[in-house]
């Protein structure tokens, strides 16, 4: 496989997604909503990624459902898995043996058909303890990013931000590591500002500006409702437009499915149709966008949708 700066000069790149909670739908993993306040912002359940080491054969069943889907990357379960989540799900001192084995499974399965790409995502430190917690971040996230590059992952994907500050801080934490890095920042409760009051515009400039090689957005929106905001981003940067929508309706009011009453135990309920997904595989080279996945809600036959879009514009 070629380096995914080469790939993403070549043509639209298909990624794969959502892992957890396709994974969560098949009972390997916790969306903690038994136990925790979710849909409100001030936690957001469990979602971690242990199944990585529990139950091994289901994730690696999950990445050749993908890679067979058509994916180009496959990424390694390492989401939520900062040691400072881990720790509060009760797997902190699993932290090594999780980045590893997601690492190793990925690996695995994608052999030379795909490369492989280390999850990472924001703490929710800043989301709990407030902006003077970033120093904090930077210490679980580049120990996060450390793992991953000793793993031997191509690249990063850093996912599912909600404030530019922490994704600036891993940003800083993936060139500090030399590793190259595509990086998606996720809006809610609008598409309008990202939670610390930046637009998709001014995300945008500042992610490219710190050397992601494709900037976008993942998760919360359906393709839909995102599309507005990738198009404001491509107003404003060179670099290609990644993007990784998630298959939940929104409405007109909360443009997020993190929020919807559905979430998490009813969102079968507001599920999108791969056909929107087809739609917006049709959608994307024209829209600018070079780097093209799923995220919540996203199974294997969403990305075989989303090839299918692509293939049909060729
Ligand atoms: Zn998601």
């Amino acid at each position: 496989m070629k380096p995914i700066a080469e790939l993403l000069k070549v043509d639209v790149v298909l990624g794969d997604g959502g892992y957890l909670i396709e994974l969560e739908r098949r009972g390997y993993v916790d969306s903690g909503s038994g136990r925790e306040k979710v849909g409100t912002g001030r936690g957001s359940g469990q979602f971690t990624p242990e199944v990585a080491i529990e139950q091994p054969d289901a994730l690696r069943e999950l990445h050749r459902e993908f890679l067979n889907a058509g994916a180009q990357v496959l990424q390694a379960l390492t989401f939520f898995g900062t040691r400072e989540k881990l720790t509060r799900a009760g797997y902190g001192a699993e932290t090594e043996s999780i980045n590893a084995a997601a690492v190793r499974l990925a690996r695995e399965v994608a052999g030379d058909r795909a490369l492989v790409a280390g999850s990472v995502s924001r703490t929710q430190l800043t989301e709990r303890e407030g902006m003077e917690s970033l120093g904090k971040s930077r210490d679980h996230i580049a120990e996060q990013i450390r793992l991953l590059k000793d793993s031997g992952v191509d690249f990063l994907i850093l996912e599912t931000f909600f404030h530019l500050a922490e994704m600036q801080v891993a940003l800083e934490c993936a060139a500090a590591a030399g590793l190259p890095a595509v990086a998606t920042m996720s809006f809610r409760p609008l598409i309008t500002k990202c939670t610390d009051g930046h637009t998709p515009a001014e995300c945008a400039r500042v992610m490219a500006g710190l050397g992601a090689l494709a900037v976008g957005a993942n998760c919360e929106q359906e393709p839909g409702r995102m599309l507005p905001l990738l198009r404001e981003m491509r107003a404003a940067v060179s670099v290609p437009i990644a993007a990784q929508p998630g298959a939940f309706r929104t409405t007109d009011a909360c443009h997020c499915f993190t929020r919807q009453p559905a979430f998490p135990d009813d969102l079968e309920t507001i599920q999108v149709s791969r056909r929107e997904f087809t739609e917006f595989g049709r959608a994307a080279r024209t829209e600018g966008i070079g780097y093209v996945g799923g995220c919540c809600g996203c199974n294997p036959a969403y990305i075989r949708a989303l090839a299918q879009g692509l293939e049909a514009r060729r």
